[in-house]
């Protein structure tokens, strides 16, 4: 049977409806950074609480300070956190701190500055309008009203807010589990001793940091050497661990192709996306397992995540965008592409130039450069040139 092929869009479809809403649990905010709030959150108290004061200094009444200089009584001291404030009775002053509730009776608070600091009496030297350095209650947040909708993600503001307004745990879509599994009897732990002919693993870090990066927890299961019966017991042992399975190499065209020797015929299907580099992909699943397959070539495997399975997983979590933000920028330098394929070079645009230069050339296998580049320089299936100063579109990658 032939390959079944897909465009780019066709096939971020197909992974995304591998990877169904995640469920929703109530998650301590302390677990919640980076996640998106599934339910509107409605404030139980109002922001401030209660009028209190701005400053260090004096609550009064504005008319008693009208005719300043004056020295008045101190009849009270209010810290923050006092819970049994007194009234203020006319001609005189309370103590008071920042934050700290003010007293029934007084309109306005002298800063210390405009006092002599006394605690018996008090000389306040200006005279200060009614309001001056008063923070009334309800100003920021009215108790009863939605204070962080639905959809919204969860930056430490929010977080601070959500705690401010007296929530401990919030209904997010949980964290998905992610198994990496590198292929290929070449690769060695990073730390080890290389032998010629070996290279060190890049692909699970690389992989697993993407999905930490968008709220998902990466297990590594490392790498399994190219051998079919002990790549389908890693497999076996860890399905219904997860919600889904990534694996690197072993799907292209070659012989000792591990990925797809285990696993053609066993739930998932390999096909071919209209995209360079990353054209070989796989994805179905194993025991219940959804799995998705990219090739090995480090920049293959980084853009076959960044294009697939990055935007699926951040549908998951409820991400209302799950696309990068996106330019048009005049290419640096002429680049060719082959026919019928999206190609992604990877480049270099900085925020206010028109240019975008690409870095590196169009070879899979060249990490460096990736690293290097802030931006992929996406080339359309049907163009085949792109000339100096033309105008090209980019995906903004920071
Ligand atoms: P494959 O898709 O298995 O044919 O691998 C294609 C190329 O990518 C080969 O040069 C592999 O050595 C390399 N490669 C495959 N997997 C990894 C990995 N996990 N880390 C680094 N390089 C890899
Ligand atoms: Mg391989």
């Amino acid at each position: 049977m032939a390959k079944r092929t897909y465009s780019v869009r066709e096939y971020q479809a197909e992974v995304a409806a591998l990877l169904p809403a995640l469920p929703v649990e109530v998650t301590p905010l302390a677990g919640c950074r980076g996640l998106v709030l599934a339910e509107d959150l409605v404030a139980a108290v109002s922001l401030p609480p209660f009028d209190n004061s701005a400053m260090d200094g004096y609550a009064v009444r504005a008319a008693d300070v009208a005719g300043a200089p004056v020295v008045l009584p101190v009849a009270d001291d209010i810290p923050a956190g006092r819970t049994d404030v007194r009234p203020l009775e006319p001609g005189t002053a309370h103590r008071i701190m920042t934050g700290a509730p003010l007293p029934p009776g007084a309109d306005a608070v002298v800063q210390v500055e405009l006092t002599d600091g006394g605690t018996g009496v008090v000389a306040v030297s200006s005279a200060v309008p009614a309001g001056r350095h008063l923070r009334l209650v309800g100003e920021d947040v009215v108790a009863g009203t939605v204070v962080l909708s639905a959809g919204t993600v969860l930056g430490p503001p929010q977080l601070g807010l959500a705690a401010a307004v007296g929530a401990a745990a919030l209904p997010v879509r949980r964290r998905p589990r992610v198994l990496v599994l590198s292929t290929g009897s070449e690769l060695v732990e990073p730390g080890r001793e290389l032998e010629f002919g070996q290279i060190y693993e890049s692909n699970s870090v690389l992989i697993a940091a993407g999905v930490e990066e968008v709220g998902g927890v990466a297990e590594v299961l490392r790498f399994v050497p190219d051998d079919v019966e002990e790549f389908r017991s890693v497999v076996a042992a860890r399905a219904g661990s997860a919600d889904v399975l990534v694996t690197s190499g072993g799907v292209s065209a070659g012989a000792y192709e591990v990925v797809k020797d285990a696993l053609t015929g066993h739930g998932v299907e390999f096909v071919r996306v209209l995209v360079q580099p990353g054209g070989p992909q796989g994805l179905g699943r194993v025991d219940g397992l959804p799995v998705v397959t990219f090739p090995g070539n480090p920049v293959s495997a980084a853009l076959s995540f960044e294009l697939f399975l990055r935007p699926a997983l951040l549908g998951a979590l409820g991400h209302r965008t799950v696309d990068r933000p996106r330019a048009t920028a005049r290419a640096a330098a002429a680049m060719t592409s082959p026919a019928g394929r999206v190609q992604y070079r990877r480049g270099r645009h900085d925020s206010g130039s028109v240019a975008v230069v690409p870095v590196g050339g169009p070879g899979s296998h060249l990490l460096a450069s990736f690293a290097a580049s802030n931006c992929l320089i996406e080339i359309p299936e049907d163009v085949t040139e792109v000339a100096e100063g033309a105008e090209v579109d980019v995906v903004l990658l920071d």
